[in-house]
């Protein structure tokens, strides 16, 4: 339990701040996260993955508690997690689901308005299926289809010049769309960010736990982390060894690790438990 009415949690992006940015190994940050359940601090995972991808690292990661999916999209939480169900939530197998963008159906249409004006110039996650998907990014079969089970959000990949690219992205953006270029797909998604996502499931917390005083720490790598790091009562940005800690508005309460993943996690997390009197 958490001293003085205080109630510790801890929101964490995946790859390149738990998970290793080239190998996804999440050995060394393994001890922590069972000292975390230990103690009663609940480890929300953060991610642009999907809910199937998720599920499938919560289960190597013994971990039990509410999740974001899709960059925030939706919240998932286990439904019988709360003693009560959580407003604006609906039943989805063993998951009530707070969504927060539309569904994936809608940037599956605006894509298929395109497709006569950019023909042949770009191929979605859900043209290509799990075969297409698996050339695309090496992914194993498993491992695909779990990516390719998307509710919210569509990674394109871009084939033809830049100049059309920027005329494509801006025809998505017109029927509503949120197009961000990562390293190799574009992804066709709603409004939707991790730090919001973390400020409705913060909430639902604080509902259930009236008269304790959440302190959150957020930990990511990432552009996409900023929205969750930049709101979050403290920040912990990982080191990554493929581009610069991302640049924060604040600069309060933000621990940098020197490690990479997983290392890198566990090194800032266990600073963040010692500011707050628990040393591992
Ligand atoms: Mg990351």
């Amino acid at each position: 339990m958490n001293a003085n009415n205080r109630k510790l949690m801890v929101f964490s992006d995946l790859d390149g701040s738990l998970l290793d940015h080239f190998s996804y190994s999440y050995e060394a940050a393994l001890p922590l996260i069972d000292a975390l359940e230990h103690l009663g601090i609940p480890l929300i995972l953060a991610s642009s993955k999907t809910k199937a991808e998720m599920l499938a690292l919560r289960d190597v990661l013994h971990n039990k508690h509410p999740f974001i999916i899709e960059n925030g999209a939706a919240v998932c939480i286990p439904r019988d997690y709360f003693t009560d169900n959580a407003e604006k939530t609906t039943l989805q197998g063993q998951y009530r689901v707070h969504e927060m963008a539309p569904r994936r159906e809608r940037w599956l249409t605006a894509l298929a308005d395109l497709r006569k004006e950019f023909a042949g110039q770009f191929l979605s996650f859900h043209t290509a299926g799990t075969a297409g998907i698996v050339e695309m990014t090496g992914l194993t079969e498993q491992q695909a289809e779990a990516a390719g089970a998307r509710g919210y959000s569509e990674p394109v990949q871009w084939m033809g010049t830049p100049r059309g690219e920027r005329q494509f992205a801006q025809r998505l953006r017109e029927s509503g769309a949120t197009v961000t270029r990562g390293g190799r797909f574009l992804t066709v998604t709603g409004d939707c960010d991790k730090g919001r996502a973390m400020a409705w499931l913060l909430n639902i917390y604080r509902q259930r736990y009236p008269g304790e005083c959440i302190e959150e720490l957020a930990v990511g790598d990432s552009d996409n982390d900023r929205p969750m790091l930049e709101v979050a009562r403290t920040a912990l940005l990982i080191r990554s060894p493929v581009h610069d800690y991302p640049t924060l508005h604040k600069n309060r309460d933000v621990l940098h690790s020197e490690k990479y993943a997983p290392a890198g996690w566990t090194e800032g997390v266990s600073r963040w438990l010692q500011r707050h009197g628990i040393v591992i």
